[in-house]
Parts: C-alpha cells; structure tokens; sequence
C-alpha cells in the first residue's frame, strides 16, 4: 500500500456499523467472554481498539510491523532509554532536541549510563567511538536546529557490526518523507505533536519496530504495560484524523519552505540559511539519497542578535512560539527557548548562536509569510 492511501485507510476494519472512522472506544475495562477468553481487549493500559488502530496505521507507514502511541515524544524517547542498563554507552547527536539532552543527562545519567555527544554529519567518527559497551546510536537527521544530516545506512551498518541499535528521530520529517526502518534503523521515535498531529492540539509521541515478536518489541511491550505512557483514546481517535492529510500538509509544508529559504538567502538582514532543500547545503545529496521530501522547517541567521531577538516582537501573522510541525507557522529563538538547557560547550561546536531563528513554516498563503517576515525583519534592523 502507497503512502496516501495508509495515512488516508490505516488498518481501519469495518464494524457492524459500518462506520468509516474508527470509534473513540472510552471504556477502561472491557468484559471477558468467559474464563480465560479475552475479546483482545482486557484494560485500555494495556490496549486499547482506537490506540491500536492509530497504532496499526503509524506501523504501515513507517514499514514496521509494531507501533506504540505514546502520550508525548519524551514518552517515548524515554522508553529507548529505559532499554539501556548501567554501564551501556549511548552516542548522541551534538545538535538535538534540547528536552532529549535533559533525559539524558539529568535523569538517565543518575543510572549510570554513559551518554557521549559527536558530529554525526561524520560518518568516519562513530566507528572510532564505538565501545564494546555501546547500547545505541541515537540519531536525528535533519537535527534540531543545525539541519545537519546523517547518514542513516552507514550508521546502521556501524551500529549492527558492534551489536549495537540504531535508534532514529525522526520528527522533522514524519515518515511520510522519511522512512528510517527502511533504511535499517532499528527503532523510529516521532514526536507526533509535530507533523503528525500536524495542528497544533494533541501532545503524542509514537515508536516503531521493524518486528513484532522481536525481543525488543517483547521488551518495549513490557515497558509500555508496565510504566502506563499510552496515548488516550479521545487523542487516539484525533490522531487517526490527523494522519488522513499527512501526505498533503507534508508536502505542502515543504513547498512553501523551499520558497521562503530561498527568499531568506535575498535579505539583506539575513546572513546563513540553513535548509537541506538548498543547492549549497553540505547534506543535500545525503539527505535526497534517503527521504523523499525537504522538509517545512528552516533555520536562519540574521546580522545581530538584537535583530534576531526585535523580530520576534514585530511579527503578526507567525507566532513567536516553540513547537513546530503544524498548519500555523511558528517562529522560535533556540538559544532561549528550546535550547535553553543545553550544555554551554555543546552549543558552541554546533554553531548555534544568539543569531539563530528557527522557522516552522505552515500552510499559509507563501506571499503573506514573506510579507510578514519582510516587515518584522525590517523594523527589527531599524529599531
Ligand atoms: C518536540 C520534539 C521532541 C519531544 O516531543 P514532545 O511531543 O514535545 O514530547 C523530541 N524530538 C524532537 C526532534 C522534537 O522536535
């Protein structure tokens, strides 16, 4: 099945009703046929039919064959990190999430596992990283906010020949431009808040195995009945929704960004453009082998950091807000905002600065995003 049709189908089976969409099945507990029978469903921690659904859908169009819907993308990053043990090693991207640096070193550190930061844009650098105790690569590619691409097969390859997983988050494209099982990842996270969800209203993280009966789903599914960070079913049931458009708000998101970075590299307030669908970006040829789209979010810097910092009180139409994926266009400072608790020293080897503007473009008409910038961009610099 193409993507279009999962996103708009799922695994949806009609019921006696014959409803199109899948019920929002708000029961906790469901009753049992007789001792020992189970209708499939016993209690909604466990499993639930409208999370399952949304679940079977993330499942087909990340080319796995087992899902989970998670209350928050921290949800489930922290459920890779729960697979580690004391003493396991972990490789982490130097430009990330800024919430995914503070799991791991101000929670998951306390247990004794190992996090070390590199430049995964070179390849040649993980193989000489590699320890007999390293559990994971954890990847982002683009990486938030840098747009530094990795090179998902070769870092598969590392991570296997070492017994390693390789885990990919993969929230800046969803798996509708990117599809990191395919490409041998082990484990794809989403932040489904982002792309997925795609509005702005729901909270939800999903992770995705390429086996179901592997032991690491058994231990994956272990940790979800166990520690309780499902998705609820009313948010279940809007994700469902949400996904039916994902192919068109990703494509189009990705449409207006191309057309915004290339009118950024006009201004005269701008001075870097950092979007992988640009002829000069250093990750261009890596990042088209291995996803199908560029992407809607686009870092930038200006002259100054008071121009960076005066824009975002002119803006009107984009928000000055964190968070980004959905059909408003959002505008955020991530030295301040979500990169605000990231170690000083990794910040400074990424490049990221006071200067730094990261853009989520949305689904607005392109001329009025520029009009907007334009304006913000040129009372920022007078002011
Ligand atoms: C937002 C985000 C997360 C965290 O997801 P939540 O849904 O906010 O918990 C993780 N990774 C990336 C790349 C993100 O952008």
């Amino acid at each position: 099945m193409k993507d279009y049709t999962a996103e708009v189908h799922g695994c949806h089976e009609f019921d006696a009703t014959g409803a199109l969409t899948t019920p929002v099945y708000l029961s906790a507990t469901f009753r049992h046929p007789a001792f020992r029978q189970s209708t499939g469903y016993d209690y909604s921690r466990v499993a639930n039919p409208t999370r399952s659904d949304f679940e079977k859908a993330i499942a087909l169009l990340e080319g796995g064959k087992r899902a989970w819907a998670l209350s928050s993308g921290m949800a489930a990053i922290n459920l890779v990190f729960a697979l580690c043990a004391p003493g396991d090693h972990v490789l982490l991207p130097e430009d990330l999430y800024g919430g995914t640096v503070r799991l791991a070193n101000d929670i998951y550190s306390r247990y004794g596992i190992d996090f070390e930061y590199i430049d995964m844009r070179d390849t040649s650098l993980v193989e000489a990283k590699m320890r007999d105790t390293t559990k994971m690569i954890f990847i982002e590619t683009p990486s938030n906010p840098m747009m530094f691409i990795t090179d998902i097969r070769a870092f598969a390859a590392v991570a296997h020949e070492h017994g390693s997983l390789l885990v990919a988050d993969n929230t800046f494209l969803s798996p509708h431009a990117q599809k990191p099982l395919a490409l041998g990842a082990d484990i794809v996270v989403e932040s489904a808040t982002k792309y997925l969800c795609g509005h702005n209203d729901v909270i939800c993280g999903t992770l995705a195995v390429r086996d179901a009966d592997s032991d690491l789903a058994q231990r994956i599914e272990l940790l979800v009945k166990s520690e309780g960070p499902n998705l609820s079913p009313m948010d279940s049931w809007l994700m469902l929704r949400s996904l039916k458009t994902l192919g068109v708000r990703v494509e189009r998101h990705a449409e207006n960004a191309r057309a915004i970075a290339a009118w950024l590299l006009t201004r005269p307030e701008v001075t870097e453009v950092y979007y992988p669908g640009l002829a000069d970006h250093p990750g261009r040829a890596l990042h088209e082998s291995q996803s199908t789209g560029y992407g809607g979010m686009i870092s930038f810097k200006v002259k100054t950091s008071a121009i960076a910092q005066n824009v975002l009180a002119h803006l009107r139409l984009i928000a000055f807000a964190e968070s980004l994926g959905g059909v408003e266009s959002l505008l955020t400072y991530p030295l301040v905002q979500t990169h605000a608790e990231m170690p000083r020293e990794l910040i400074a080897r990424t490049g990221l600065d006071d200067r730094l503007l990261r853009l989520s473009v949305g689904l607005e008409d392109v001329e009025d995003l520029k009009e907007d910038l334009a304006q913000a961009l040129e009372k920022a610099a007078r002011a």
